[in-house]
């Protein structure tokens, strides 16, 4: 799934309209301390669903909508949208491009949006866990993380070995599984002990 354009308005640091376009391959993102290179981040994971606002460097809603410089006036709304390449239709919908869109005021209320038509948060949740973006997913990998991942115990790393391949998913579905053989071999058991006492 290709991210093709970045767009964000109000988001943090970004005062006036920034797009970015993303070709095929690596993309690096360069500028000097404090330029907002992170705020990119946490605006993809934003608009990704991302519920806490700690996890986007940020105490409460506010926080995250551009709040004023010696130049510039505070903002009221802040909007992120991610531009995905459909050609492929990985996503079910039948269009070329998708767009994610979040937004909010400061006023608290915020909307999401699938091109540019309004939906829930579980829309878009959904919509993204069947392409690889749902909410846990490696797909935005802060520097913490990394830290985390080069001092976690080996048995820990391999997690999120098995997290990033998709394993995880199966290891549940095999968890599940075996549970359900489990209840089954006990009710077997429970309809012989019946039938040994009415036979
Ligand atoms: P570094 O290289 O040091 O990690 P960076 O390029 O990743 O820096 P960011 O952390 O993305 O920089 O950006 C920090 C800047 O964003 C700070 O200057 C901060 O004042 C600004 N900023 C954060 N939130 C807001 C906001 N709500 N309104 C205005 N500016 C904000």
């Amino acid at each position: 799934m290709l991210l093709r354009r970045f767009e964000a308005y109000g988001f943090k640091s970004f005062a006036d309209k920034v797009e970015l376009e993303f070709g095929a391959g690596v993309t690096a993102i360069v500028g000097p301390n404090g330029s907002g290179k992170s705020n990119i981040s946490d605006a993809i994971r934003w608009v990704l669903g991302e519920q806490n606002i700690r996890n986007l460097r940020g105490a409460k809603t506010e926080d995250i909508i551009f709040a004023g410089s010696s130049e510039r006036r505070p903002l009221n709304v802040a909007e992120v949208s991610l531009i995905f390449d459909n050609s492929d239709n990985r996503i079910p919908l039948d269009y070329s491009e998708v767009i994610v869109t979040r937004r909010v005021y400061r006023s608290g209320d915020s909307e999401y949006m699938i091109n540019k038509t309004a939906c829930r948060l579980k829309d878009i949740h959904d919509m993204l866990g069947d392409i690889g973006l749902g909410r846990e997913s490696m797909a935005v990998i802060s520097q913490s993380k990394v830290d985390e991942v080069l001092n976690s115990r080996p048995e820990d790393r391999r997690l999120l070995f098995e997290d990033a391949a998709g394993i995880t998913k199966y290891k549940q579905r095999k968890r599940d599984a075996l549970r359900k053989l489990d209840d089954t071999e006990s009710n077997l058991t429970r309809v012989a002990d019946i039938m040994a006492e009415i036979g």
